[in-house]
């Protein structure tokens, strides 16, 4: 038999009673059967029964390129016939990683001009949290090993990356080790009230001095931040925020780290949000985007502070994996961000698609059921409240987010529910005629959903 003789149901039945998906209910799922995405092209997927769906997602924040480039598939062949694998660990490296290399410090603000690779965001966050605490250990301060980050901040699914992470949910399930700490975000439509920009921006930034204070510098290492919190429900600080919270590290000799997984390589009109927001990271994480999710790969720019100790008296970094560097990924993602500049794509971010969504969207914010859209780039939150009065949230989180999810799928746009905000962060090719689509069946999406709650 064929793939295509094999029914949906029998997919189904299959992938249901053996595999065990990420962030999944199985007790939900199995019965059901999962979706079976069978092909995908542009900014299109497809499924086992033929429904063709809008990605608004770019996939999970990642194929910032689109499906279906050959560009990308084309260097992948070739690399994988000239040099599969070769480890990096025997002072041996390989030409896609070197030009990869040179090119990663070349694109990325000016002191990032060290690389190391894994194979995912949360192996780059973990490799942040050892760098970050053996360089104050080179430097005679082995106590400084807190991290500070983020309620709602998302680094990834390892034990220390969720750790660091502030998604409560993930620390109750064996992901709570010590050593981290948690702050407010500037998450404006819970938190702002009645303060202006300016002081909200403020504001939220002394809850980190504040943490700092109640911790002790002395035992702080980092702060790690997402410029845009995208798994948190893409909350955009207000304007000056980080501009305050970089003066704090820096009062405080505390480590910046910025986490660019998704806002990294266009997202937000510039290569990374570090650029459009002034941002002067002593390190960043790198993964998503880096090969627009065609093969696994992820990156830690090391900025010349931690990486010059490290050359000086490191002696050897026990720590790496035995894909670091894997030529084929790193030829991808020569190929990936080759494309990103020869069809300008970043420009068009910047100068029309950004501004068009945010445009595109705004009418929406009259919908009965929404509370707040934001819009950073190409990315976007649909705000979903019960009333506009107070504004009214919805008594269990989540589940309406869920209800919109649903309807947008079946009218053939997919979009991300993160609590009961609608999530967008479509490709950086989505034309001005994909966000009118996307526009169109949201809109339909949250009609139903307020129906559906008899609102
Ligand atoms: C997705 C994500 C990660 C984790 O990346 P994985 O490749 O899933 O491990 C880390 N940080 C941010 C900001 C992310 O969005």
């Amino acid at each position: 038999m064929t793939f295509d003789e094999i029914s949906t149901n029998d997919w189904q039945a299959m992938d249901a009673a053996h595999h065990m998906a990420p962030f999944t209910d199985y007790g939900d799922l199995r019965p059901k059967g999962a979706r079976i995405i069978t092909h995908a092209e542009g900014h299109y997927i497809y499924d086992s029964d033929g429904n063709r769906i809008l990605d608004g997602m770019a996939g999970l924040w990642c194929v910032n390129v689109g499906y279906g480039r050959p560009e990308l598939v084309e260097a992948a062949a070739a690399q994988m016939t000239k040099l599969p694998y070769y480890n990096n660990f025997f002072r041996t490296s390989n030409q896609p990683v070197a030009e990869l290399s040179a090119k990663l410090a070349g694109i990325t603000p000016d002191g990032l001009n060290n690389v190391f690779y894994a194979n995912s965001g949360s192996e780059a966050n973990d490799t942040i949290i050892r760098m970050v605490r053996h360089y104050w250990a080179l430097e005679g301060k082995p106590e400084k090993r807190v991290i500070i980050s983020r309620e709602f901040g998302y680094h990834g699914s390892t034990i220390m990356s969720a750790s660091m992470g502030g998604m409560s949910g993930m620390h109750e399930q064996a992901a709570n080790e010590p050593d981290f700490a948690h702050i407010r975000p500037p998450y404006g439509f819970l938190h702002q009230g009645n303060q202006d920009e300016a002081e909200f921006a403020a504001n939220a930034a002394s809850w980190l001095e504040d943490k700092i204070i109640e911790i002790g510098a002395s035992n702080v290492a980092a702060f790690v931040a997402e410029p845009i919190q995208g798994a948190g429900g893409v909350i955009v600080p207000p304007a000056g925020y980080f501009k305050h919270i970089q003066e704090i590290c820096r009062r405080h000799d505390i480590l910046f780290v910025a986490d660019e997984v998704i806002t990294g390589f266009g997202r937000t009109g510039q290569w990374f949000a570090s650029q459009t927001m002034e941002l002067e990271p002593d390190m960043m994480a790198l993964a998503k985007g880096l090969t627009s999710g065609y093969v696994p790969m992820s990156a830690v720019m090391v900025g010349d502070r931690v990486a010059n100790k490290l050359v000086a008296d490191g002696g050897e970094f026990y720590h790496g994996f035995t894909y670091s560097g894997h030529p084929v990924a790193a030829a991808v993602a020569l190929a990936n961000l080759e494309l990103i500049e020869r069809e300008d794509m970043i420009t068009r971010v910047r100068e029309d698609t950004g501004p068009y969504l945010a445009e595109a969207l705004a009418p929406l914010a009259e919908h009965r059921i929404v509370g707040e859209i934001r819009t950073f780039g190409v990315l976007a939150a649909i705000e979903l409240v019960k009333s506009k009065d107070g504004p009214e949230m919805f008594e269990h989180t989540g589940a309406t987010g869920a209800i919109c999810r649903d309807h947008a799928i079946d009218r053939g746009l997919m979009m991300r529910a993160v609590r009961d905000a609608m999530i967008l962060s479509p490709a950086l090719t989505y034309s001005r005629a994909d966000i009118d689509e996307t526009v169109r069946i949201a809109a339909q999406a949250l009609d139903a959903t307020a129906d559906q709650l008899g609102l």
